[in-house]
């Protein structure tokens, strides 16, 4: 913990929303001040491209990224071979290697450009959860940039907008006690906007996180997509009567059609699942036909074989991103870890944007089969369970699994047979499946919830 957040520990609840809406007011300065709104018109303006506009305009960035990037940062300097280098100059996205994100949590300052320094430089950490954070280095231009992409891509698609009061569920230490009785959210006066604890939603905390939303009027929710989904839950289960909204724009976690239902219902307002991530190299945002754009202008996104070719439409691959407006420190062929799938269906928006059909999981949580298959979409076993409030499996060793259960009323031993088969039925009947009911599951240090874990080192995984 730094010193400022030893500082906020210890002040009083009224204090700590004095200095969330203090820091708030600087913080609307960096992300909203001059160049926003600029960005929000031309990010609106080329939604209406035609395909071949998309393609030229897309190559032209590109090009410029790359040519940056060969030339002045040390990264690529050094890594890149002549035949690399020169595939950059002219412009060759496909002829240049994948990165890991290894190199970059290990030297962030090898990626940042080392001329052209535009004021200050901000820096970012990602969570962390599956290991050291990564820092990222921002001008403050692209930040801004970033919020008028989400505004213009994101908000109003769903008929909303930062500049309308809104909840945040995120990684932030809102409540710095684990006992507190509450309040569990805290109010940044300078953009109207209500963080809230995802470290302390729980059946009986749920009431005064709803009475937050209706005492700051609350229009609009974004961030944690589980977080949102759990608080549903306890709204559902405790008949909560929730003040209108008029969106939720989920971040962060995968959207399950289950998910989606009960968040529908709880917060009478549609759901929108929004695609990016800290690191800013993807961004893709949910159209009012409910289908996921990719955002070109703001990244090339490729779907990649095992072999490195391009995946067709319908086919699960590997998710590589280039980000066009971080030329600061760019992130060229950058692995997300995400495995996705386009879809091949144009979508009836009229928007030319690549839809992404379904983004389907982390590759960290894959499940090794006994036989050695890698499966992922394994949350699927707890739908249809009415008696599980939240569940993870872990895969403790090849032929162990642990599956945590948070139960509702009502979960009994047909609950436990239910779930041993679901689990039998996809890895076959030579595993060892222990149920274990849990009152809560933890969260990574930055809140959010991991629905699969694999405990198998990589080097032990069968190839
Ligand atoms: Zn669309």
């Amino acid at each position: 913990m730094g010193k400022l957040d030893k500082l906020y520990a210890v002040i009083p609840v009224w204090a700590q929303n004095t200095s969330v809406s203090l820091y708030g007011y600087y913080w609307r300065w960096l992300r909203f001040g001059a160049g926003y709104q600029d960005c929000v018109r031309e990010y609106t303006e080329r939604e209406r491209f035609r395909p071949d506009q998309w393609q030229a305009w897309q190559q032209e960035r590109t090009a410029s990224l790359l040519r940056i990037a060969a030339e002045r940062v040390p990264y690529y300097r050094d890594t890149w071979n002549s035949q690399q280098k020169e595939a950059a100059r002219r412009g060759i996205l496909s002829e240049l290697p994948l990165l890991s994100k290894d190199p970059l949590r290990a030297d962030p300052n090898a990626f940042a450009r080392q001329e052209n320094r535009e004021g200050r430089i901000l820096k970012f950490h990602t969570s962390g959860s599956t290991g050291t954070p990564i820092t990222t280095l921002w001008t403050i231009p692209e930040l801004r940039n970033s919020m008028a992409l989400r505004e213009a891509r994101s908000a109003r698609w769903a008929g909303v907008s930062f500049s309308m009061p809104r909840a945040t569920f995120s990684g932030r230490m809102v409540e710095p006690n684990p006992e507190s009785s509450g309040p569990f959210h805290r109010f940044n006066s300078a953009e109207k906007q209500v963080y809230f604890s995802a470290f302390h939603l729980r059946k009986e905390t749920a009431p005064l996180y709803v009475e937050a939303l209706s005492r700051h009027d609350i229009q609009w929710l974004t961030g944690y997509a589980v977080s949102y989904y759990l608080l549903a839950r306890f709204i559902l289960e405790s008949h909560i009567s929730v003040p209108p909204l008029k969106a939720l724009i989920t971040t962060s976690e995968k959207v399950t059609q289950e998910m989606r239902v009960v968040m529908e219902q709880a917060y009478g307002c549609r759901v929108f699942e929004e695609y990016s991530t800290v690191e800013n190299a993807v961004f893709a945002s949910e159209c009012e036909q409910g289908r996921l754009h990719v955002s070109p202008d703001a990244c090339v996104l490729e779907i990649l074989r095992p072999d490195g070719a391009p995946c067709d439409p319908g086919e699960v691959g590997e998710v590589v991103a280039t980000c066009l407006f971080r030329t600061y420190q760019p992130l060229i062929r950058y692995r997300l870890g995400d495995m996705a799938v386009w879809d091949p269906e144009p979508c009836p928006c009229g928007r030319a944007m690549p839809v992404i059909k379904e983004v389907v999981g982390r590759i960290e949580d894959v499940v090794i089969g006994p036989d050695g298959r890698q499966m992922v979409r394994f949350h699927g076993i707890f739908v249809d369970q009415p008696h599980v409030r939240e569940g993870q499996i872990v895969q403790e060793r090849l032929n162990h699994f642990r599956v945590r259960v948070v139960p509702t009323n009502g979960f009994g031993p047909a609950d436990r047979i239910e779930i041993v088969q679901r689990m039998k039925q996809r890895l076959g009947p030579a595993v060892e499946i222990e149920v274990e009911v849990v009152e809560s599951i933890p969260r990574t240090p930055s809140g959010k919830f991991r629905a699969v874990i694999c405990q198998i080192p990589p080097e032990e995984r069968p190839q």
